[in-house]
């Protein structure tokens, strides 16, 4: 038999252990089912030959402290999916069974799975940087809102596109049916040495692009890269009182760690829809509202709107300048400490374009009774001085 597709099998379930069964437990098992599959008490039953070769094969790996570490850190590196070529173990051909742990003897299994193991996956124990916990990249993403929603706070979707493990092949790059082969160049670890003078430079390996890995086969949905873009939704709280244009952080969002780092942030871009009436100064919101000559010149009592809310009163009092802005406080956007800020409103003089008889008369009585006064004498006169 070869050791294909070894990666996809459950060496656990294939002995009925827990993953974290002792070595005993582990030997025990595997002694059971080896006295009640093996060939000589099974003769001519193929089935019972090929499950003893499948118990035997799952007991040379997890009876061994190293290769079971190794099995354990490949599956959980490539999710156990993972398929490994006819022929490809170095030495090819057979298998060896351990009789001698079969019928109580403590032997050394030797050579076997084992050693494909510790060639491309061995490389746990070398501190090179692509074994090392990776953090997540940091995402940027959009989003827009309305008026309201920033000033109340929001749950958006927010739809993240990022790159990560292709797939298709889990990461590996290799086509179905075949696994990566150690990188020959510098094998497996990832860098090359070369001596200059006293220095020693080690450098990213030039043949695996610093990966330790070569792909004869490469997968075709990723040519190979192991990596692909994909595309997740995550619903996200956008807090109260965001503004158009903020840059909202959202901690452990991001994409995530490679081999138990942590996940990147992910950040949020913010637009806010501009709102029909009211706008934002920080945490003020502003209105313009539109008064008559008469209400600035002898004053009054204006209604105006505030955002989701019952409208208000503002003094207008006599005399007040047209463009003037009055501050409402709490009318404004909440803050986190739960106060808010104020409501702006600007008054704005609205020249009628038609007149009625009555008010038409009434302005031209207002013209001849300010006629002995040019707003603009001032003016001109300091126009004069400066020049
Ligand atoms: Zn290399
Ligand atoms: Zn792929």
């Amino acid at each position: 038999m070869s050791t294909k597709d070894y990666l996809e099998k459950d060496y656990y379930k294939t002995l009925g252990v827990a993953k974290t069964a002792k070595p005993a437990e582990v030997k025990t098992a595997y002694r059971k089912l080896a006295r009640k599959y093996h060939p000589d008490s099974n003769q001519g039953d193929a089935k019972a030959e090929e499950r003893f070769k499948e118990i035997s094969e799952a007991y040379s790996v997890l009876s061994d402290e190293k290769r079971r570490k190794e099995y354990d850190e490949a599956r959980s590196l490539f999710g156990g999916g993972f398929r490994v070529p006819t022929g490809s173990r170095p030495g090819g051909g057979g298998f060896n069974f351990d009789l001698g742990d079969l019928f109580g003897n403590t032997g050394d299994a030797g050579g076997g799975l084992g050693d494909l193991f510790g060639t491309v996956f061995n490389r746990g124990n070398r501190t090179t940087a692509q074994n090392r916990p990776r953090r997540g990249a940091d995402v940027e993403t959009e989003t827009t809102l309305s008026f309201s929603d920033a000033i109340d706070g929001t749950t958006v979707g927010l739809r993240l596109t990022g790159e990560g493990p292709c797939p298709t092949c889990r990461g590996t790059g290799a086509k179905a049916g075949t696994v990566p082969r150690v990188c020959p160049v510098c094998a497996g670890t990832g860098q090359s040495s070369r001596n200059q003078g006293s220095f020693g430079i080690s450098e990213p390996c030039k043949e695996c692009r610093g990966r330790g890995l070569v792909v004869d086969d490469p997968c075709p949905a990723c040519s190979g890269s192991g990596r692909a873009m994909s595309s997740r939704t995550i619903q996200s709280r956008i807090p109260a009182g965001v503004s158009d244009g903020q840059r909202i952080k959202i901690a452990g969002k991001g994409a995530p760690g490679e081999r138990g780092g942590p996940p990147g942030d992910l950040f949020v871009r913010v637009h806010v829809k501009p709102h029909p009436v009211f706008g934002r100064s920080s945490d003020n919101l502003t209105v313009t509202v539109p008064v008559t000559f008469a209400e600035l010149a002898l004053g009054a009592e204006v209604k105006v709107p505030s955002h989701r809310g019952a409208p208000v009163t503002v003094r207008i009092p006599p005399g007040t300048p047209n463009g003037r802005t009055f501050r409402v406080p709490g009318k404004g956007v909440r803050r986190k400490d739960g106060t808010a800020g104020g409501l702006l409103v600007t008054v704005e003089v609205m020249v009628p374009k038609d007149l009625n008889t009555k008010a038409r008369s009434a302005i031209e009585d207002l013209r001849e009774a300010t006629a002995g006064t040019d707003p603009r004498e001032e003016l001109l006169e300091r126009a004069k001085e400066t020049t």
